[in-house]
C-alpha cells in the first residue's frame, strides 16, 4: 500500500454520485469486501434516481418471464437498436442485456432489495420494432 500525506484517504473503491448507479456500485463494493468511499456533490443524497418513477429498463429478468407477457432479449435488442440507432456504443447495450437480468438476481440474493414485473407496462415506443407489451420494466421495492 503507497503511503498517503496527512488528510489523504486511500480506498478499494471510489464511487461519485448517489443516484441508482452510485449507490449500486457502492452497496455491491461492500458487499464485495471493499472499502468504499461514496462521494455526492450535492447536499442531498439520491440524484435524479429520487425523484424518478422507480422502475428500471432490464429486459430478459426472472420476474418479466412469469407475467403473462414476457419480453425477450432479442426482442430488446432490435428495440435497443431502433431507439439508440448509431449513438452509444453496442458493447454498452450488449452488456445491460447481458449482465441485467444477473444484476436483479445479484440484489435480490444479496440485499434487502427486491423487484417486481411491472406488468403490464409496455415500453415507451411499444409500437416500434422489438418492443415489449410489458414485463421489460422491473419496478424496485423492498423488503
Ligand atoms: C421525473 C423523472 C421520472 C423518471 N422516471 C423514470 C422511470 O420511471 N424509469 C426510469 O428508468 N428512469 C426514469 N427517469 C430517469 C432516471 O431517473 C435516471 O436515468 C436515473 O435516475 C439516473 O441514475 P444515475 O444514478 O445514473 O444518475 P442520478 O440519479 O442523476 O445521480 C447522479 C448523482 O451524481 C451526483 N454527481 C454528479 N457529479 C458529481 C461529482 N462530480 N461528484 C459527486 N457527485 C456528483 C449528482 O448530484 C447525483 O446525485 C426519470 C427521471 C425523472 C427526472
Amino acid at each position: 500500500m503507497m503511503p498517503h500525506a496527512p488528510g489523504e484517504q486511500q480506498v478499494d473503491w471510489l464511487v461519485f454520485g448517489s443516484g441508482a448507479a452510485g449507490l449500486s456500485a457502492a452497496l455491491v463494493g461492500r458487499m464485495e469486501g471493499m472499502d468504499v468511499l461514496l462521494c455526492e456533490k450535492t447536499a442531498l443524497i439520491g440524484g435524479t434516481t429520487a425523484t424518478s418513477g422507480g422502475t428500471i429498463w432490464v429486459p430478459g429478468s426472472r420476474q418479466s418471464q412469469a407475467t403473462p407477457t414476457p419480453d425477450d432479449l432479442s426482442s430488446a435488442r432490435r428495440y435497443l437498436e431502433g431507439e439508440v440507432g448509431a449513438h452509444g456504443a453496442v458493447e454498452l447495450r450488449e452488456t445491460l442485456l447481458a449482465t441485467g437480468p444477473e444484476m436483479l438476481d445479484y440484489l435480490a440474493e444479496n440485499t434487502e432489495v427486491r423487484f417486481k414485473a411491472n406488468s403490464p407496462y409496455p415500453d415507451y415506443h411499444a409500437e416500434q420494432p422489438g418492443g415489449a407489451q410489458g414485463g421489460a420494466c422491473p419496478v424496485a421495492g423492498s423488503l
